[in-house]
């Protein structure tokens, strides 16, 4: 599905009247291409008084090849990266004031603000508690000021003490500053203090990965298949049998194995565990990513409609958790990925069953993370916002553009900025970050 009006603001005569008429101007967006540098350009890098993370993220970002800017001889930065951590009363907010204040417009395009605090839970003093929970204002906001492709986040990195600084910070440094984040804006993003691993080379942080994709023939799961193949992952596809044609030519392409079967079906868990311990002897990722919509408003709605999506959506991803992981196919270390909608944050007219099955999704990490820390299994959820597939090329034209408009990047995302997404997520050297809910909605307006 191509978004023609995006295109037209690209041309000449589109550049003028976009400006004379004043407008949305989606702005091409940068996305991740093997072997670009992580940023096109000087990143400067800021701390508040007694930060505690500025010097091992200066390390972090010189070993990635990444210049850091001195302000004074800089005019354009690709990156700004403040180390929030030392503010522990509201007063000391003024710092990223006097930080962000001069360069407010010094980004390039598509560039990246990261701000870099400490979970309220494990602050010192309600004082800090408060200030840290500032910033989640002050990056939402900048998300939706600073335009033209830029995005920022806030990262909370637990206290680590003397454990040094954990490899998944310099994993969620790395996708937030590349353009494997390109749809991801106005996130707050826990990392934990827990074990992860860095891989050997970093354009190929799944290298020999065992990778279960769900709902892989097409959309969001076909580029998913690619993006983490690409990144080195062994792909386990899975789709339904009709879709086994659709199937069959994603895995030709990208040398994975596929698995038809119907995720509904009684037999359904046992028989992809059975294949999973022939095939490989574990799963290192599990990606819940097949999914379906049966719109109608509620009153309308049978009962088969309402069934069907909490059963694929939901109840069939808790029913494979619980077999893979009864059978420990999952090894410490793996991780889950499921994949919501920003309908269950939101609720959506029309999908009460939908938005009901998602929103499960995010219960389902809120409640079974904790538990699988215990394992050493990380647990994480994606919300993407409007993505440009089938599923939405079918929207009416007027909710499809409305759709596609109210974001920070006024254009809808593509399937693979999920895929990036996901794949983060899936990295061993992502293994720290826990019981999270990524949004990949480009800061969409809706339950913002
Ligand atoms: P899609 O319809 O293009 O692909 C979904 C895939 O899941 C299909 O290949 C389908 O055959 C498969 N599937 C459905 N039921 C299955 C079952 N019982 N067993 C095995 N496979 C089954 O959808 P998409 O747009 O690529 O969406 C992928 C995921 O992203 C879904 O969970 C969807 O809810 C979610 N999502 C999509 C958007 C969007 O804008 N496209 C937005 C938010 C969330």
């Amino acid at each position: 599905m191509t978004d023609r009006y995006a295109s037209f603001v690209q041309t000449g005569a589109g550049r003028a009247l976009v400006k004379r008429l004043g407008l949305p101007d989606p702005p091409r967006l940068r996305r991740h291409t093997p072997g670009d540098p992580l940023v096109p350009g000087p990143v400067l890098l800021g701390s508040a008084t007694g930060g505690r993370l500025a010097e091992p993220v200066g390390r972090i970002l010189a070993a990635a090849g990444v210049e850091l800017a001195d302000p004074a001889a800089t005019a354009r930065f690709a990156a700004l990266v403040y180390d929030a951590t030392g503010v522990t009363d509201s007063t000391e907010l003024r710092q990223l004031y006097d930080f962000f204040h001069p360069q407010a417009r010094a980004l390039l395009p598509s560039g990246r603000v990261v701000v870099l605090g400490t979970p309220p839970a494990d602050c010192g003093s309600p004082r800090e508690a408060t200030a840290q929970r500032a910033l989640e204002g002050l990056t939402r906001s900048i998300g939706k000021e600073f335009g033209r492709g830029v995005t920022a986040q806030l990262v909370y990195v637990t206290p680590y003490g003397d454990a040094g600084t954990p490899v998944s910070l310099e994993s969620t440094l790395r996708f937030l500053l590349s353009g494997r984040s390109a749809y991801v804006s106005g996130q707050v993003i826990r990392v934990g203090a827990g074990t992860a691993t860095a891989p050997a080379d970093w354009d190929r942080p799944l290298d020999g990965q065992v990778v279960l994709v769900t709902g892989a023939a097409r959309g969001i799961g076909a580029a998913l298949a690619r993006v983490l193949a690409r990144d080195g992952a062994r792909v386990v596809a899975l789709d339904v049998p009709a879709a086994g044609d659709a199937l069959a030519a994603v895995v030709n392409e990208i040398g994975g194995s596929a698995v038809q079967l119907d995720l509904t079906a009684p037999d359904a868990p046992t028989r992809l565990a059975e294949h999973l311990a022939t095939r490989h002897g574990r799963v290192d990722v599990v990606v819940h990513n097949a999914g379906i919509t049966r719109d109608k408003t509620l009153g309308r709605m049978d009962a088969d409609r309402w069934d069907s999506v909490i059963d694929v959506n939901l109840s069939s991803q808790e029913r494979i958790n619980d077999v893979l992981l009864e059978r420990d196919l999952i090894p410490a270390g793996g991780r889950i990925v499921s994949v919501s909608s920003i309908a269950g944050i939101a609720g959506n007219r029309g999908q009460t069953n939908y938005a009901t099955s998602k929103a499960g999704v995010i219960g389902l990490v809120d409640s079974l993370a904790p538990v699988l820390r215990e394992r050493d299994i990380s647990l994480n959820a994606v919300a993407p916002g409007f993505i440009e597939t089938r599923l939405t090329a079918r929207m009416p034209l007027m909710l499809r553009e409305a759709g596609r408009r109210m974001n920070s990047m006024a254009q809808g995302g593509l399937p693979v900025d999920v895929a990036e997404t996901i794949g983060w997520l899936g990295w061993p050297a992502t293994g720290a970050v826990s019981g999270n809910l990524v949004r990949v909605c480009g800061q969409s307006l809706l339950g913002a």
